[in-house]
């Protein structure tokens, strides 16, 4: 599967459903700039090894690229080419003034020592420095990532300009600048839009809702403490080595602390090991993959159970699986839509390094909600409309702000 061509194709056909010129879109079908290095490497042993990043830039004509940072072995240009083009596709979607662009380093994280990351991530970020700023590129989290990744970026980036320019990316920590509820912002997003579509289809869902997550990292774990919180029952979990299940609902609080001793959520006491594969065939009503791209796919859409799925991950539906779901009335909340709480509190992040003058929690929360949950109505709406999924609706929604700004602005 080419995530990317998936991308593609979905924008295609959603030009299609719209009456949009096909001309048009030509300017959306390839990324504006694409940067490759090589990042040479001084591992702890003395040895020398070098690895391969990228950062591709898909469209800035509604503001500064912004997307996420990946470290993972799978990484390659395709991936950082979807990954790019959802995010100029997201930020549009919930209408905040930026593009899109990601990155990424094809590495398998777990076997470099910190120091070792720490050595990586500043030459690629001394690699990929002419490319970004606050006013160009701004990077963030993503698979692998973290807030100490985001913090040795922005230093090596301030030594570069020689100055401090916290700005110039999202998700750090705290005391360097960055902002109150980034942390459960993508989960939290999630959630909001999960309840709001609850309030539009209130028979989909009887009492004793029950909701497998796939992934438990920064966006299905905080989706999983979240949604128990508000009641819901968590009934299955799963990591990169394996899952849980247990049909009468998971102490998450607890599973944190397994995986914290174990590195992993597998072996959880009283409960039932399951694959990544089951997770996604288990009898529940809510589905969240929140981990990798392609897992649903033409192969095992018809045995999905859930009646609903929110895309905490980029991309876990294939065009094919997509299609498939939307026959049986299984409603997917798009990526684009559902995990977009991550890139909107970064934008919030963002604004307030420029002001240099920092929100409380609940503004950040507040307002966030503010920003998502008219998205989602206006979402449905589009979809209602045109009698298309909410994917189709958000492409649509997305596809035309984005060709608006480029006429305003002139080719
Ligand atoms: P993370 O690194 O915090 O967690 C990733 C989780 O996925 C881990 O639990 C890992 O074990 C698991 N995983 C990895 N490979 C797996 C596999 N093959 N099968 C099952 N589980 C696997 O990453 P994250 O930030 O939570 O990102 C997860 C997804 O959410 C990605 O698709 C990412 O692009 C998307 N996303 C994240 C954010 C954000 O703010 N963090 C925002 C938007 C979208």
């Amino acid at each position: 599967m080419n995530p990317f061509k998936q991308g593609i194709d979905h924008l295609n056909k959603t030009a299609q459903i719209m009456g949009i010129d096909d001309k048009e879109l030509e300017i959306l079908k390839e990324p504006q700039k694409i940067t490759q290095v090589s990042i040479p490497v001084k591992m702890d042993n003395g040895e020398l090894k070098v690895f391969a990043g990228y950062r591709v830039q898909h469209n800035n004509a509604r503001g500064p690229y912004k997307g996420g940072i990946r470290y993972a072995p799978g990484v390659d240009l395709n991936e950082v080419k979807a990954l790019a083009f959802w995010m100029a596709i997201k930020c549009a979607v919930v209408d905040i003034p930026l593009g899109g662009g990601k990155g990424g380093i094809q590495v398998t994280p777990s076997e470099l020592s910190q120091a070792e990351l720490e050595r990586l991530t500043r030459g690629f970020a001394r690699a990929i420095a002419p490319v970004i700023g606050p006013g160009k590129d701004i990077p963030a989290p993503d698979v692998y990532t973290n807030a100490q990744t985001m913090a040795w970026i922005m230093d090596e980036f301030s030594r570069i300009e020689g100055k401090n320019v916290p700005g110039v990316i999202t998700g750090k920590p705290l005391e360097i600048g960055g902002s109150l509820g980034r942390d459960i912002a993508t989960a939290q997003g999630g959630f909001y839009v999960f309840e709001s579509l609850l309030k539009e289809k209130t028979d989909i869902m009887q009492d004793n809702v029950k909701i497998a997550i796939q992934g438990f990292g920064n966006a299905g774990m905080n989706f999983a403490l979240i949604a128990k919180k508000a009641g819901y029952k968590i009934v299955a979990v799963s990591d990169s080595r394996g899952g849980i299940y247990s049909p009468d609902g998971l102490d998450i609080d607890k599973i944190i602390e397994h995986k914290n001793n174990n590195k992993t959520v597998a072996n959880f006491p009283n409960s039932q090991n399951i694959t990544n594969e089951e997770i996604l065939e288990l009898d529940v009503n809510v589905l969240v993959p929140s981990a990798l791209e392609g897992v649903i796919t033409e192969a095992n859409a018809d045995n999905i159970k859930a009646k609903i799925i929110v895309e905490l991950a980029n991309g876990p539906t294939t065009n094919e699986a997509d299609a498939k779901l939307h026959a049986k009335n299984i409603i997917v909340i798009p990526d684009v839509l559902a995990n977009a709480g991550g890139v909107i509190v970064s934008y919030f992040e963002w604004v307030q390094n420029l002001a240099n003058y920092y929100w409380d929690r609940d503004t950040v929360l507040t307002r966030l909600e503010k920003q998502i949950v008219p998205a989602f109505e206006a979402v449905w709406d589009t979809a209602q409309k045109h009698n298309v999924d909410l994917r189709t609706g958000a492409y649509g929604i997305a596809i035309k702000r984005i060709i608006k700004t480029i006429k305003l602005r002139g080719v």
